[in-house]
């Protein structure tokens, strides 16, 4: 795997000025994009706090069909504002690689999802645009399926693939999912790909964010995925997972001098 052969040396992505891996990069927003008024404060803490990257997700891959699935088009319109207004670039999730023509001027970074590791299909097509991609690990793929699915990114030419852990699928029902430090900490020993930690995926409960996010971080990752809400409690979706941004302030502080350690 090109992945794995350190001899071709580390592959370095920028965002904006930071260097993944050599600076912690911070991706925080809701889980999903909401009405443009919410949107504009939320970005507005984020840019007050230093926030890299906005996230947020227009289309939404809900478990449950009857669930909030998303403003779709809408909230790519809405991300497209709040970009402009707050110059902050956007992770987005991108569903269906029939999406990717209209995200792709409004997508600073294409975020594929747990549940689309495994859509082959669809991580050609992101590749193809040239753009870096968030390469979320299936819920259960092992370390080497979610290698192997980035580098069918990567033999598209596009070697901007940023790996990012979220948790698993194991016999633990007392939390979401069982963030794999270990998979963090082995693929940067062994991989040439950035790793990101998603502790509000992993864990799937707002008062261990903080906890794992700087175990991650100790682990190796070249940065955080949170998902934060000027009101978490209203959050469209994922909101018992959700922080609020005092929070992500102690997180990203804690993060600089945690970094300082590794
Ligand atoms: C998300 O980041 O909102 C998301 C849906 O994550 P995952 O694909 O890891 O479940
Ligand atoms: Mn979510």
């Amino acid at each position: 795997l090109k992945a794995m052969d350190l001899s071709l040396g580390k592959i370095e992505i920028k965002i904006r000025e930071k260097t993944l891996t050599k600076d912690p990069v911070i991706i925080a927003g809701p889980c999903s994009v909401e009405d443009a008024a919410t949107m504009r404060r939320i970005a507005s803490s984020l840019k007050d706090l230093g926030v890299d990257v906005l996230r947020g997700g227009a289309y939404k891959p809900r478990t449950s069909p009857y669930d909030f699935q998303g403003l779709k088009e809408d909230g790519l319109e809405i991300l497209r504002e709040i970009r402009a207004e707050f110059d902050l670039p956007i992770a987005t999730e991108i569903l269906d690689p029939r999406h990717l023509e209209k995200a792709l001027d409004v997508v600073d970074i294409i975020q594929i999802g747990s549940r689309n590791m495994y859509n082959y299909t669809l991580l050609e097509e992101a590749g193809r645009t040239g753009k870096p991609i968030i390469l979320k690990r299936g819920f259960s793929a092992t370390v080497k399926e979610w290698v192997s699915a980035a580098e069918y990114i990567l033999n598209t030419g596009n070697e901007q693939v940023i790996l990012c852990e979220r948790g698993i699928r194991t016999f633990e029902t007392t939390t979401r999912n069982t963030l794999d430090l270990n998979s963090v900490a082995f693929l940067k020993e062994r991989c040439r790909l950035p790793v990101l930690v998603d502790p509000s995926h992993g864990t799937g409960v707002r008062s261990l964010v903080k906890p794992m996010g700087a175990a991650g971080i100790l682990a190796g990752a070249a940065g955080l995925i949170i998902e934060a809400h000027t009101e978490p409690d209203k959050a469209c979706s994922d909101a018992r997972q959700t922080i609020d941004m005092k929070t992500l302030e102690e997180i990203m502080n804690l993060t600089k001098q945690l970094w300082r350690l590794t």
